[in-house]
C-alpha cells in the first residue's frame, strides 16, 4: 500500500524581496512501512518537502497525497522530529510527550501509560518526572521522539534530527532509531519514515531508499535503492 503520493509538486515561498522556487516536479511514490532519506546540499528543499507533505505548508502546484487522502492542510497522521528536541521546559519529560494528546484534543490521562512505555523503550523511564533541563542532548532527542510516537502516526517526518548531536551519540541513536522503529510498528506493520539528513552515510545505514535531491529549484536527481539487510 503506499501511504505517501507526491506527484509533480512545486512549492514557491512568496517573501518581501520576491518569490523563492523550493521544490520543483517532484515526483515520489514511498510504501507503507519504508524508511526514505533525503539528502542533498543545503537550501535543496528537504525541510520544505517535509512541511508539504505534513500538510504544514502549501504546495503551489501539483499534489500530495498521505494515506489515501489529499492534503490540503496539517495532517494529524505524522510525528515530526527536528534538529532541536523544542521541549517546554517547564514541563516535565513525562508532559511533554504528553503534548500531542492535549493539542488533539484528547484526553492526557488516557495517555500516560503510553508514554511511559514509549520513555522506557528509549532508556528514560527513569526520567519521567525530570525537567527537560536536567538531560543531554541526546535524551532529549529520545524523548522528542516518544512525543512523535504518542498518537502512534503511521508517518514520521524527521529533519536532521541527529544533526546536532556529536559523532558518538549520533551513531547511538541511529542503532536506537531502527530499533525502536523496529518496535513500535503497531496493527499496521511499520511506520513510514522521511527522514533528512546532510550525512550520506548516515543516510544509506538507515534507509530502504535515499533521495537525493539538487538545488535551486529542489528537485529530485535520483533515487538510490539501497536494500541492505537491517541489524
Ligand atoms: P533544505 O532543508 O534542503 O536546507 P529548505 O527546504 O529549508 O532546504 O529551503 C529550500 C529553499 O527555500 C531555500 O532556497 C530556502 O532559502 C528557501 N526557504 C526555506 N524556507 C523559506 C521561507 N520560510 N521563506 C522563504 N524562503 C524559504
Ligand atoms: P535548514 O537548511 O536546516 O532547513 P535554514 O537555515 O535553511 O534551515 O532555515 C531555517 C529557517 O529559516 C526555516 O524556518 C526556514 O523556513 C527559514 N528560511 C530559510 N530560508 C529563508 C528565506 N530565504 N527567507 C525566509 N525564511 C527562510
Amino acid at each position: 500500500k503506499n501511504i505517501i503520493e507526491l506527484d509533480q509538486v512545486g512549492m514557491v515561498y512568496e517573501t518581501g524581496s520576491g518569490s523563492v522556487e523550493a521544490l520543483r516536479d517532484i515526483r515520489l511514490t514511498v510504501r507503507e512501512g519504508e524508511f526514505i532519506s533525503l539528502v542533498g546540499p543545503s537550501g535543496c528543499g528537504k525541510s520544505t518537502l517535509l512541511r508539504v507533505t505534513a500538510g504544514l505548508r502549501p504546495m503551489t502546484s501539483g499534489s500530495v497525497v498521505v494515506d489515501g487522502v489529499s492534503v490540503t492542510k496539517p495532517i494529524q497522521k505524522v510525528g515530526m522530529v527536528f534538529q532541536s528536541a523544542v521541549l517546554l521546559k517547564w514541563r516535565s519529560i513525562l508532559d511533554n510527550v504528553l503534548l500531542p494528546a492535549e493539542l488533539a484534543g484528547l484526553n492526557p490521562r488516557k495517555y500516560r501509560d503510553r508514554a511511559r512505555e514509549l520513555l522506557e523503550l528509549v532508556g528514560l523511564g527513569d526520567f519521567t518526572r525530570k525537567s527537560p533541563n536536567e538531560l543531554s542532548g541526546g535524551m532529549q532527542q529520545r524523548a522528542a521522539l516518544c512525543r512523535a510516537l504518542l498518537l502512534d502516526p503511521p508517518l514520521l517526518l524527521m529533519d536532521e534530527p541527529f544533526g546536532a548531536l556529536d559523532a558518538m551519540t549520533r551513531d547511538d541513536m541511529n542503532l536506537e532509531l531502527l530499533r525502536v522503529w523496529g518496535e513500535t510498528g503497531g496493527q499496521e506493520g511499520r511506520k513510514t519514515i522521511l527522514f533528512v539528513t546532510h550525512s550520506i552515510p548516515e543516510a544509506v545505514f538507515l534507509a530502504d531508499r535515499v533521495v537525493v535531491m539538487s538545488p535551486r529549484p529542489g528537485r529530485i536527481a535520483e533515487i538510490v535503492d539501497v536494500g541492505l539487510p537491517r541489524p
